[in-house]
């Protein structure tokens, strides 16, 4: 799962410090030793890894946490501080250009997901009511045009592809022609592909800089294998001497990957993480929010991700529903159970459970989620009477082995389910009045 190791990581250091009324210095060595040891495991370039440890370790000596009350949650917002820095700090949307399209240029090594991207950001921007083109200008790799093609028709979008013949071999005249063909279009967004090499290669690169000479993009997207590990690096830094980017987008954050690159390449090259890629379906595609990730990280849920997800799973009328419910901290499991029985998508609901907080402790059965999983839930309840569903605080001991016994599953499922709804919305409760949610069990910050 994703940051899946170092989530747990940082949890059992900070598990450590619970309890703690003061941190002494050494205390606060060792957490900080134990976070730095973490980070490099997750394959977090050793620079970053310095420079984030120094300022946690400065922070965390400073007046803050030693007149704090809860010094161990006080750790714990620090690290998030941190996190969020090096993640970019605030979010950054693309800018569109004012007159004409908007010129977006996809830049990476081969298998970096670029032609996958350029479908995943057409559908994004056309459910954002743009309309979008896919430009073919990779004419190295043998089918890219195709696998654009494709990519372009899944998404209902255009692709500019050449013309048998007809500047074939010529990426930059590819990508010239496209952009007059959107003008004469009316198409607002043109995405033009590049081609990748396996490695860092002169030629690539040139080819990618005469492109971006040539149609003077207002974006230029690198993308990066979040699965890279330590090459990370390297690969952005070449990439930003060779052809030079505006923004980051981190691919493959679904892989068993230990997510060192997505660490690393924001704070290295200056440039912040536009969107994040999650699968390889054409949906599995977030815009890139650093607090939002950083709460991932650490564990504390992402609730307004989860929001946003809902509101795509469903229709207009139920998504304000839900969103009106959320805000209202009025979100019962019994509209918890709608929404499943809603979800076709089995990744969609993987994804909405990883998105609660405290997930950490589910993440193996999450792995393993499968049909039943679901069926099992809804059982447990559908077996409880609609003033539980609404009013979980009901839920005594004996009606929790009743709701058990009638669900055929065990009152540590139902335990389990009834405290991941409670914390979710407390946590909702928290984001909707514009506060930072708290590690579940680790008292008020
Ligand atoms: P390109 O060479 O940069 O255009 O890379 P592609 O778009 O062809 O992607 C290379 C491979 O990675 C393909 O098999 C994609 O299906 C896969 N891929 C792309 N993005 C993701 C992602 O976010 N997650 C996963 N698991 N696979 C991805």
């Amino acid at each position: 799962a994703l940051f899946g190791n170092l989530t747990d990581r940082l949890a059992d250091t900070f598990k450590n410090l619970r309890g703690k009324g003061k941190l002494s210095p050494a205390d606060i060595d060792g957490t900080v030793r134990e976070i730095r040891r973490a980070l490099l495991e997750a394959d977090v370039a050793l620079e970053v890894v310095k420079d984030f440890t120094g300022r946690v370790r400065d922070r965390a000596l400073g007046d803050e946490v030693s007149k704090s009350l809860n010094p161990a949650q006080q750790v714990v917002q620090i690290v998030n501080d941190e996190l969020v820095a090096i993640l970019g700090g605030e979010a950054r949307r693309i800018q569109f250009a004012k007159t004409g399209p908007t010129v977006i240029m996809l830049a990476g090594l081969q298998g970096a997901g670029k032609t996958t991207l350029a479908g995943k950001l057409a559908k994004w921007l056309k459910s954002e009511g743009h309309t979008p083109m896919l430009v073919a200008a990779d004419l190295q790799r043998p089918n890219a045009v195709t696998q654009l093609q494709v990519v372009g028709e899944q998404a209902g979008v255009a692709v500019y592809a050449p013309e048998p013949g007809n500047g074939k071999g010529d990426p930059v005249r590819v990508a010239k022609d496209a952009i007059k063909e959107a003008n004469r279009k009316q198409y607002d967004v043109v995405i033009v592909d590049t081609a990748g090499r396996l490695g860092i290669d002169t030629e690539m690169m040139k080819q990618a800089a005469n492109i971006r000479k040539a149609v003077d993009p207002d974006e230029v997207l690198f993308v990066i294998d979040a699965m890279i590990g330590q090459d990370a690096v390297t690969t952005a830094r070449a990439f930003q001497d060779g052809v030079d980017f505006t923004g980051v987008v981190l691919s493959k954050l679904d892989g068993d990957t230990r997510g060192g690159a997505a660490l690393s390449v924001a704070s290295v090259t200056g440039r912040p993480i536009l969107f994040a890629s999650t699968g390889e379906s054409l949906d599995d595609f977030e815009p890139f929010y650093p607090d939002r990730m950083a709460s991932r990280i650490l564990d504390l849920g992402d609730i307004l991700t989860l929001i946003e997800q809902a509101q795509k799973n469903f229709d207009e009328e139920e998504s304000l529903k839900i969103a009106e419910k959320f805000a209202t901290d009025t979100f019962t499991l019994e509209d918890f159970l709608v929404q499943m029985q809603q979800l076709k998508n089995m990744g969609s609901i993987k994804n909405m459970l990883g998105m609660l907080p405290g997930a950490k402790g589910m993440r193996e059965q999450l792995e393993n989620f499968d049909e039943s999983e679901i069926t099992r839930t809804e059982a447990i309840i559908q077996s409880m009477t609609l003033q539980e569903r609404r009013v979980p605080k009901l839920l005594n001991g004996s009606r929790r082995v009743r709701i058990a016994r009638g669900s055929g599953t065990t009152v540590t499922e139902v335990n389990g389910l009834v405290n991941r709804f409670e914390q979710a919305a407390k946590m909702m409760k928290t984001v909707a009045r514009g506060g930072t949610p708290q590690i579940p069990g680790m008292g008020p910050i």
